[in-house]
C-alpha cells in the first residue's frame, strides 16, 4: 500500500510540475507578445518604458555617457497616400530592420510610435551619438528598396538626439529628444539634431 501512494504521489507530483512549466512557458509567451511590436518585430513602447528606466538606474552611478536618439520617418504621410497603407507597413519593417541592423547588440531600440523609433546607447556620448545618428541616417537615406508593387525607394529620417543628464528621468530625456528632433523637422528634414544645439537648451 505504502508503494503505491508513494507512487501515486510521484505520479501527482510530475503532473503538478509539468503544469507548473507549461503555466510559466505561457507565461513568458504573453510577456514577449505584449512587448513586440507585432509590426516590425522590434520591442514595443510599453517595453521600452519598461527597461529603459532600469538601464537607466543601473547607469546613474557609472562613468559612462548613455544617449537618445529619437528617429522619425520625413513625410511618411506621403508614402501611405502614394503607395498605401501595405506598403507602408513594408517601409516601416524595411526602416526597422535597417535601424536594427545598424545598432550594436547591447543598443536597446523600440517603435515608439507609428513611424517613430528609439534607442538608448549605453557608452555613448553626444559626439558619439551624433557619429552614429549621422551613420544611421545616412545608410536609410542611400539604401533604396523595392516595394511589392514593384516601386523604388529609400526612406529619409530626421534624429534628434541627447546625452543623457543623469538627474533626468525617462520622460525629461525624451522630451528632450523631441525637441531637438522638431528642431531637425524645422531647419529641413532629413538630418540630425543634438538638443545641445536646439535654441531652446536650458530653458527647462
Ligand atoms: P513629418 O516629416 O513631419 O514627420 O511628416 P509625416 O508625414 O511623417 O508625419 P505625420 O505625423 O503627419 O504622419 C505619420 C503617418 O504615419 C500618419 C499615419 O497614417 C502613418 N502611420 C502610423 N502608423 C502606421 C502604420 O502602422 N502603418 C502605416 N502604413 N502607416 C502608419
Ligand atoms: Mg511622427
Ligand atoms: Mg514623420
Amino acid at each position: 500500500i505504502a508503494l503505491n501512494l508513494l507512487q501515486l504521489l510521484s505520479l501527482r507530483m510530475r503532473h503538478s510540475n509539468a503544469e507548473l512549466g507549461d503555466a510559466f512557458q505561457l507565461q513568458q509567451e504573453l510577456q514577449l507578445v505584449a512587448e513586440t511590436d507585432a509590426l516590425t518585430g522590434l520591442h514595443n513602447r510599453r517595453w521600452m518604458e519598461q527597461m529603459f528606466p532600469r538601464v537607466m538606474r543601473r547607469n546613474r552611478h557609472e562613468p559612462n555617457a548613455l544617449s537618445l536618439l529619437m528617429i522619425d520617418i520625413d513625410h511618411f504621410k506621403r508614402v501611405n497616400d502614394s503607395y498605401g497603407h501595405v506598403e507602408g507597413d513594408q517601409v516601416l519593417r524595411h526602416t526597422a530592420s535597417l535601424i536594427r541592423s545598424m545598432l550594436r547588440p547591447g543598443d536597446l531600440c523600440a517603435r515608439y510610435g507609428g513611424e517613430e523609433f528609439c534607442a538608448l546607447l549605453p557608452d555613448v556620448d553626444q559626439t558619439q551619438a551624433m557619429h552614429i545618428a549621422e551613420r544611421l541616417r545616412e545608410a536609410l537615406a542611400s539604401t533604396s528598396f523595392t516595394l511589392g508593387s514593384g516601386a523604388t525607394l529609400s526612406v529619409e529620417v530626421s534624429i534628434g538626439m541627447v546625452q543623457w543628464d543623469k538627474q533626468d528621468s525617462l520622460s525629461q530625456l525624451q522630451q528632450q529628444a523631441d525637441q531637438a528632433l522638431y528642431v531637425a523637422k524645422q531647419n529641413g528634414r532629413n538630418r540630425v539634431v543634438s538638443f545641445n544645439a536646439t535654441p531652446d537648451h536650458g530653458r527647462r
